[in-house]
C-alpha cells in the first residue's frame, strides 16, 4: 500500500461519485434565479421530514444559528440557565451565552463521551430552562433518560445532532429525539453543503412557526415584525446540493458504519481505547474517536506515514478563556481528561478496507 496522504475525510471523492446530480441540481438553480428561499429550501425541508419523522423541519444558515434560533424559539432569555456537556463544539455554548443565558457544564461519560444524564438532576436549579445534550461524534447521547429528567422538571430538551445527523437512537432518527433537534450541513458533517448551511427539527408546531419566523428577521409576514429575528436562511444553492447528496445518504451511513466497525475489530483485537458505542444506538462516525495516552508521539508517527489526525477537542469548553469563569476547573474531571487523550482517525464512506487497515496497524504499531 503507498504511503501517499490518506484524506481526512474524502470530499473530492464524494464529489466525483455524486457529480452529475450535483452539477444538475446548481445548473437547475442558476437557471431559475431564486438563489433565496428557491422551491430547493421546501423541497429539502419536506425531504428531510420524511427522513428523520419529525413533523416539522425549518432550513437555516448553519449548525450554530440552529441552535440560537431554537433557543430564541423556546424564550431563552439573560440569566436563564441550559444545561450541556463542556466536551463540544464552542458553538453549543456560544449561542447560549450570547443571548445572555448561562451555559451550567455538567460532566461526560468516559466511554461515550457524551453527557452524563446521571449527573444532570442535580445541576438543576429555578432558572434551569433547557437541557442541550450533544450527540458526539455521531452518537445520540442517552435521551430517554434526558427527555424524562426534563419532563419531571418542566425542561425543554435540544438535542445539538450536529454530528450525528443519520444516526439512531432505539430505531428513531437523530434530529427527532427531543423537543428540538438541531443540525448542520457544514462540509465535514455526515451530510454536508458546500458551505455553511443547517436545519431544526421539531413536532410541536408553534416552536416551529416561531422558528420560521425568528429565520426571518421575525417576519409573521412581510415587513410585519412580530418578534426580534435573525438573517438565518440557508440559501437555494445550498439546499439544492444537500438534496443531491440526500439520494445516496443512506448508502453513505451504512459506508460509514461498516469502516467503524471495522475499525473497532482491528482496534479492539489490540487492546486500543475507543469511543464506546451503546448497543439501542448507531453512530454516523462523524469523528472516528480513539483515547490514548501519549498522543502526541502517535499524532506525530502517523503523519509521517501519510495519515492526517484531529483532537476532538484539546480543551474542556469551562477550560476555554471565554467561558473559564463559568464553572470550576475540577468540576468536569472526565471530560478534562478526555481531552488529553481523544485523537480522532481519518473517516469517509470513501476509506478502503485496505486504508483502514493501513491506519490501524499504524495506530497499534
Ligand atoms: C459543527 C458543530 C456545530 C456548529 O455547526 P456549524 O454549521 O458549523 O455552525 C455545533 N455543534 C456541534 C457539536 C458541531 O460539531
Amino acid at each position: 500500500m503507498s504511503t501517499s496522504m490518506i484524506p481526512f475525510m474524502d470530499l473530492k471523492a464524494q464529489y466525483l461519485a455524486f457529480k452529475t446530480e450535483i452539477d444538475n441540481r446548481i445548473q437547475r438553480v442558476l437557471d431559475h434565479g431564486q438563489y433565496i428561499m428557491g422551491p430547493e429550501v421546501r423541497e429539502l425541508e419536506d425531504k428531510l421530514i420524511n427522513y428523520t419523522g419529525a413533523k416539522n423541519c425549518i432550513t437555516v444558515a448553519s449548525g450554530t444559528e440552529a441552535l440560537l434560533i431554537s433557543l430564541m424559539a423556546l424564550g431563552i432569555k439573560a440569566g436563564d440557565e441550559v444545561i450541556t456537556t463542556p466536551f463540544t463544539f464552542a458553538a453549543t455554548a456560544e449561542v447560549i451565552s450570547l443571548l445572555g443565558a448561562i451555559p451550567v457544564f455538567v460532566d461526560v461519560e468516559f466511554d461515550t463521551c457524551n453527557i452524563n444524564a446521571k449527573l444532570i438532576e442535580s445541576a438543576i436549579t429555578a432558572k434551569t430552562k433547557v437541557i442541550m445534550p450533544v450527540s458526539l461524534y455521531g452518537q445520540p447521547a442517552d435521551m430517554d433518560e434526558i427527555n424524562e429528567i426534563a419532563a419531571k422538571f418542566n425542561l425543554f430538551v435540544i438535542e445539538d445532532a450536529a454530528q450525528s445527523f443519520g444516526a439512531e437512537y432505539k430505531r428513531k432518527k437523530s434530529c427527532n429525539l427531543s423537543t428540538v433537534g438541531c443540525t448542520s450541513f457544514f462540509p465535514s458533517k455526515p451530510l454536508g453543503c458546500y458551505g455553511d448551511g443547517g436545519a431544526i427539527f421539531t413536532s410541536d408546531d408553534s416552536i416551529a412557526q416561531a422558528c420560521r419566523e425568528i429565520r426571518i428577521h421575525g417576519q409573521s409576514k412581510r415587513y410585519m415584525h412580530t418578534r426580534i429575528g435573525v438573517g438565518g436562511r440557508m440559501d437555494t444553492l445550498q439546499c439544492a446540493i444537500v438534496l443531491a447528496k440526500l439520494e445516496r445518504f443512506e448508502w453513505e451511513v451504512q459506508k460509514r458504519m461498516e469502516i467503524g466497525q471495522q475499525y473497532n475489530q482491528l482496534l479492539d483485537k489490540a487492546g486500543i481505547s475507543r469511543v464506546q458505542l451503546r448497543p439501542d444506538r448507531t453512530s454516523v462516525y462523524a469523528q472516528y474517536t480513539i483515547k490514548v495516552i501519549n498522543r502526541e508521539t502517535l499524532q506525530n508517527r502517523l503523519a509521517e506515514s501519510g495519515i492526517p489526525t484531529a483532537v476532538h477537542y484539546p480543551l474542556p469548553l469551562n477550560e476555554q478563556p471565554a467561558y473559564k469563569n463559568l464553572c470550576c476547573p475540577d468540576c468536569t474531571p472526565v471530560a478534562n481528561e478526555l481531552s488529553k487523550q481523544v485523537i480522532s482517525l481519518p473517516m469517509s464512506p470513501y476509506l478502503k478496507p485496505d486504508q483502514v487497515q493501513y491506519i490501524a496497524a499504524n495506530v497499534v504499531a
